[in-house]
């Protein structure tokens, strides 16, 4: 039975033990939409930093908060005053400088990474056009331009690298592509000292000249949620045009995803502490990477929320912390750098420090997370391993590793 099922199965067995198993576990905070905001976002930021601060891996660094940066919001004023309908940005150092500030303190401690998320979390050409027709989408935007947020924008106008203002989608064009992510680049370098190399895309929405056009900026690491969105269609929904990524693949550009697989955003009341936990152990039996996905509104909403959100992120590192001793904390740019090449040395180029390279698992070591990973991912598999009784020395195998 084992021999018809290796024989059947054989490329895909090759292919999950090909793939990396890590002996020391890397843990990434990875958090969407830090960017201008009103100036409480500055102190409940530098609280989150202070959290995080407390919590130490087995080298002794701190945990680290991968910002997902959006440089910039729109200036209104000038939108609204331009003969040509264009569109106009302010910059985030320049309209919210207290934030920026807290950021680069930040980056200097080393509990912050910067990375970035987008020019802007809309499609600026598209919100230009609805500001000059007065379209009641933008409402809030016309009426109070110094207070509002891109976040109350209806999802579809919140897609960077598509126009979302008619459904369905469509891909900006390569010329307005060339620009935003040039400029983007450029500006990500000037504010933060060093270019972006990672990114993830607003709202998931990219495409493969998108990726074409990041591999040209230096981005060599995609953070992803496991799939990649081309665009929406006439209802709204998500189409994905890569519907299955794993952690450490390789883009069509050489450029390395990184998969979210733990996801804490409890202002949405999806997930909590537990739930989040049991996700961090999952990843943790298959020797994978653990990518915490908590977007910025869990930090900056009501004080009531944002001390549920940092309270409970405090009790899901300790959780991760106890359960795990051989932990790293990692930003999503080293993770990326770790799994395209083994033995170098972990830098954050953002302030200079560096660590050991993080150990990997190999040879029969890697049997039980390899078993692991073709349980939680394949059920078909797991059905032929019940009906043969081949889950019962598998089962042995997971039992007696780590
Ligand atoms: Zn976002």
């Amino acid at each position: 039975m084992l021999t018809v099922v290796c024989a059947w199965k054989s490329p895909l067995f090759k292919q999950t033990w090909q793939e990396v198993y890590f002996a020391e576990t890397p843990v990434l905070i990875e958090s969407d939409d830090w960017g201008p905001g009103a100036t409480l976002h500055a102190q409940r930021l530098l609280q989150l930093l202070v959290c995080l601060e407390t919590h130490k891996d087995s080298v002794a660094r701190a945990a680290v908060l991968t910002a997902d940066i959006v440089l910039s919001v729109p200036d209104i004023d000038k939108i609204m005053a331009d003969p040509d309908g264009a569109y106009h940005r302010k910059l985030l150092n320049e309209v919210s400088p207290s934030i920026y500030q807290a950021m680069l303190l930040g980056i200097k401690q080393g509990v912050l990474v910067p990375q970035l998320h987008g020019l802007e979390h809309l499609n600026g050409e598209a919100f230009a056009r609805l500001c000059q027709h007065k379209d009641p989408r933008i409402e809030g935007a016309l009426a109070d331009a110094q207070q509002w947020c891109w976040e109350t924008l209806e999802s579809p106008l919140q897609g960077h690298y598509v126009d979302g203002s008619v459904l369905p989608t469509q891909p900006i064009s390569q010329e307005q592509a060339e620009a935003l992510i040039a400029l983007a680049a450029r500006r990500f370098t000037e504010l933060f000292g060093y270019p972006s190399l990672s990114t993830v895309a607003p709202c998931y929405l990219w495409n493969s000249a998108i990726e074409k056009l990041w591999q040209e900026n230096e981005i060599s690491v995609i953070q992803t949620a496991g799939y990649r969105c081309d665009g929406r269609d006439k209802q709204g929904a998500y189409h994905q045009d890569l519907s299955l990524i794993r952690a450490g693949e390789l883009s069509e550009f050489g450029q390395v995803y990184l998969v979210r697989n733990v996801m804490y955003e409890p202002v949405d009341g999806h997930t909590n502490v537990h739930s989040a936990y049991q996700a961090a152990l999952s990843a943790y039996a298959q020797a994978l990477p653990i990518s915490i996905s908590t977007h910025r509104y869990n930090y900056t909403r009501t004080e009531e929320e944002f001390q549920n959100a940092l309270q409970g992120l405090d009790q899901l590192l300790t959780a991760i912390g106890t359960s795990i001793t051989a932990l790293r904390f990692l930003s999503s740019p080293e993770l990326g750098e770790q799994l395209a090449q083994e033995s170098v040395g972990v830098v954050n180029h953002f302030n200079d420090s560096q660590w050991l390279p993080l150990k990997r698992l190999s040879g029969i070591k890697k049997l039980a997370p390899f078993l692991r990973r073709l349980y939680y991912r394949h059920p078909k598999l797991v059905l032929l391993a019940y009906l043969s009784g081949l889950i019962i020395p598998a089962g042995l195998v997971c039992r007696y590793s780590r």
